[in-house]
């Protein structure tokens, strides 16, 4: 079974919906299995993004990633990348499909409430990054 790796954003957790983008994942068939709220150190968010490093919008990716608590999920499923990128919508608000997470709850393309993994290699970085193999089950 595919696992692939969420993030709801300081943005929508500041808005209070998280509960609204859980059931997003868990009505189009994913399981969760891990979730946790956590606040991101600089660093923790540094290494997260370190694949965008040299983009100019980096340092305002880092600051917003800590801006506030996120809550990290691990979501199972049949092609569980795929669907959650499919869910989440264009990285842009502006430019994601209506019904789509980021169409519904996104104001901006730095604020766009959501994170998912974009490969299946990432998705086994990421979740490594942020759970320990007894938290998922
Ligand atoms: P994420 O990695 O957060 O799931 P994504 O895969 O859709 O989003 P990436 O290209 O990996 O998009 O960019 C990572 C994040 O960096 C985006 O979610 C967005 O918040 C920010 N970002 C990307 N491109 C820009 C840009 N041109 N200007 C400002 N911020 C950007
Ligand atoms: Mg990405």
């Amino acid at each position: 079974m595919e696992q692939t790796l969420s993030i709801i954003k300081p943005d929508a957790v500041a808005k209070n919906v998280v509960g609204k983008i859980l059931d997003r994942f868990e009505s189009a068939g994913l399981r969760i299995a891990a979730t946790k709220k956590i606040q991101l150190s600089k660093a923790d968010a540094q290494a997260f993004y370190a694949v965008h490093n040299q983009r100019p919008f980096f340092n305002d990716l880092v600051e917003f990633m800590i801006s506030g608590p996120v809550v990290v999920s691990v979501l199972e499923g049949e092609n569980a990348m795929a669907k959650n990128r499919e869910l989440m919508g264009a990285t842009n608000p502006q430019e994601a499909e209506p019904g789509t997470i980021r169409a519904d709850f996104a104001d901006s393309i730095d604020a766009n409430a959501v994170h998912g993994s974009d490969s299946l290699e990432n998705a086994k970085i990421e979740i490594d990054f942020f759970f320990a193999q007894r938290e998922l089950c």
